[in-house]
């Protein structure tokens, strides 16, 4: 049984990048934290949903050029 489905692609759509890291952010309180903003190791461009990674900002456009 495989653990890894080929439709699982895990790199980034604009740069190719294999990986990527969590934004790390002083809260209110001045302690250091994982935030909800991803970057891409590859390219440094920031992601909040690890979906927009992986698609490099196609999704956004075919929603805007939906009928
Ligand atoms: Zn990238």
């Amino acid at each position: 049984m495989p653990t890894n489905p080929p439709a699982t692609v895990n790199h980034c759509g604009y740069c190719g990048a294999s990986s990527y890291h969590r934004v790390v952010a002083r809260d209110e309180t001045g302690a250091m934290r994982y935030t909800e903003t991803l970057q891409c190791t590859g390219c440094n461009r920031a992601f909040t949903d690890l979906q927009d990674w992986r698609r490099g900002g196609q999704a956004a456009q075919s929603t805007t050029a939906a009928p």
